[in-house]
């Protein structure tokens, strides 16, 4: 039986290629579209809006109505839309892929607790790469340790609203609990003026802005003589894209739990949660 998805922010970046990357997929469709309730695309044909022709599900907006009609929802939107959407969710017992970023801790608290209720797999980066660049950082880390200067450095498209990306801070977070550090008291983002010399406990954030740059991500294990650099360079959002897909068919009738894209992939162990 095909999963049905919903797709909340159908007319953003994100959401026209979620609609592109459902056309293609096997096993899983389109059921619902939405966007802001505001929105002047409201009534338009998501298929069409994503450039790939009528498919005839039509953009909503508002989740209530059509949240009986999916099983999973994908949300790649803004912050207090998902927490709107999970909520909703835990009322009607559907599951929910997050890939919206930018969350404050406070409203990271509603969606651990929301996790208690139905399954929500979250994700600041869905892309295949960058979760096995997520292994090989805790690699690196492990064995370059406390001998390196650590530094993450990342680039994005001039529209982007939140930094240092989603996916930098994951990967600060995996780097850090490697090294037995809490990534709260280490990070630094970003140096300006007489910042004095560097501590090697920190861990470095650079942000660049810029064109249309769909995402870059380095981190820089820099010793005396030598230093080791993994790269992410993301051409386009089909990658994350299959990877939300993935992760909703993953995800359709689990336990309630946090899942992230390591689950989905198998990284650590199927059914570990
Ligand atoms: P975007 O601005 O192009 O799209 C967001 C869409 O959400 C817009 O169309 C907006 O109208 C819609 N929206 C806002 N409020 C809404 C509401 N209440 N209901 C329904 N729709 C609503 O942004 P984007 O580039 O598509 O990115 C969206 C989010 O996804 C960002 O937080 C971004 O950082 C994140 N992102 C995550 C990944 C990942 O792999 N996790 C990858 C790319 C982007």
């Amino acid at each position: 039986m095909n999963v049905r998805v919903g797709i909340t922010g159908a007319a953003g970046r994100m959401g026209r290629i979620l609609v592109e990357a459902l056309s293609a997929a096997q096993g899983i469709k389109l059921a619902a579209a939405l966007e802001r309730p505001d929105s002047s695309l409201i009534g338009a044909d998501a298929g069409e809006l994503a450039g790939q022709g009528k498919n005839g599900v039509i953009v909503a907006g508002s989740l209530a109505e059509v949240i009986a009609d999916i099983d999973v929802l994908i949300d790649f939107s803004v912050p207090e839309a998902t927490l709107e959407n999970i909520a909703l969710c835990v009322e009607h017992n559907k599951a929910i892929v997050i890939g919206t970023t930018g969350f404050n801790p406070k409203q990271q608290g509603r969606i651990d607790a929301a996790a208690k209720r139905v399954p929500v797999c979250k994700a600041s980066n869905f892309s295949t790469g960058v979760n096995l660049c997520f292994k090989l950082l805790d690699m690196a880390a492990r064995v370059l340790g406390d001998d390196v200067d650590i530094e993450i450095i990342e680039a994005h498209h001039r529209h982007k609203i939140d930094a240092p990306s989603g996916t930098a801070l994951s990967m600060g977070g995996v780097v850090a609990n490697a090294l037995g550090r809490d990534l709260a008291e280490v990070a630094v983002y970003g140096r300006e003026g007489q910042t004095g010399a560097r501590d090697r406990d920190t861990i470095g954030f650079a942000t660049v802005r810029a064109g249309d740059i769909v995402g870059d991500h380095t981190v820089m294990f820099a010793a005396d003589g030598e230093r080791v650099e993994i790269t992410h360079k993301a051409s386009s959002r089909m990658s994350f894209a299959r990877g939300a897909v993935r992760a909703a068919a993953w995800i359709a009738g689990r336990e309630p739990a946090l899942y992230d894209m390591q689950d989905v992939l198998g990284f650590r162990g199927e059914d570990s949660k």
